[in-house]
């Protein structure tokens, strides 16, 4: 079945008004008509089975048959702060993250960040990967949108994001692996992580030192060296590989 994350606005009692491109994508992409079932989701933990009542050009109308918790979210909340990559790669971090589970993704502008200078976040560009966040979201059956904060400077990132346990990605870390950071916390409660992942020219070892003083761990993803989207994908399925949240429940 489809899955749309909706404004709770658009529910009303046991009917669900539906406009702008999620009508559209109805009727003119999927080609659904009245009687067909589709899920919405509001953000905010429900997911509604509804039936479709009507489905013009503009506006669609459904009537909810089901409401149930949403599911699909991993038990740990994963910040990937994720340096601003060039061209297409840090929408594909967006979107792949969001299928493995990412719950919120910081950008970062970092001393070798090149992408950020270039052309800047308009809000076009914000609107776009809020976009890719949702579709991937639809997509892969979470119940809940990944947020994207507004780009932060690394130092303000630093300063800002508290967690759990912080990991920092870095190649020339050469003895604690990712699976030896999070051994380490076994039997603890960890719901909060967040993981640094770097540009394309890495990060410096300047900013390397300001995280590890700020209580970061640098841990290794072996000893080849990935492209940051790699690595960022492989960082967020292995932390939650490793702490159990991607076993089903
Ligand atoms: N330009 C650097 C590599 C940067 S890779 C060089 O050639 O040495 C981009 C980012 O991916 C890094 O900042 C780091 O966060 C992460 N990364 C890539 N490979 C890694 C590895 N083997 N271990 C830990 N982090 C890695």
């Amino acid at each position: 079945m489809h899955r749309f994350f909706i404004p709770p606005a658009w529910i009303h009692g046991e009917t669900v008004l539906l406009s702008d491109d999620v009508a559209h994508q109805l009727r003119h992409v999927l080609r659904l008509r009245p009687g067909a079932r589709i899920v919405v989701l509001d953000d905010r933990g429900w997911e509604y089975e509804v039936e479709l009542l009507t489905v013009e050009h503009k506006a669609a109308r459904g009537m909810i048959c089901e409401r149930r918790p949403a599911g699909g979210e991993p038990p740990v909340q994963l910040t990937l702060a994720q340096a601003l990559l060039k061209k297409d790669n840090f929408e594909w971090v967006l979107q792949k993250g969001t299928e493995i589970g990412v719950t919120r993704f910081v950008p970062l502008i970092t001393a070798r960040t090149v992408a950020a200078g270039d052309e800047g976040i308009s809000p076009a560009k914000r609107e776009r990967w809020a976009r890719i966040v949702r579709e991937a979201a639809e997509q892969s059956r979470r119940g809940a949108l990944p947020v994207i904060e507004a780009p932060l400077t690394f130092s303000a990132a630093l300063n800002s994001l508290s967690a759990d346990l912080t990991l920092i990605a870095w190649e020339e870390e050469r003895a604690i692996s990712l699976r030896q950071a999070l051994a380490e916390l076994r039997g603890a409660d960890v719901s909060q992580v967040t993981v640094f992942i770097g540009p394309e020219g890495g990060f410096t070892v300047q900013e390397v030192a300001q995280a590890q003083a700020r209580g970061a761990q640098t841990v290794s993803l072996g000893t080849r060296i990935l492209r940051a989207e790699t690595a960022a994908t492989a960082a967020a399925l292995l932390v939650l590989y490793e702490l159990g949240a991607l076993d089903p429940h």
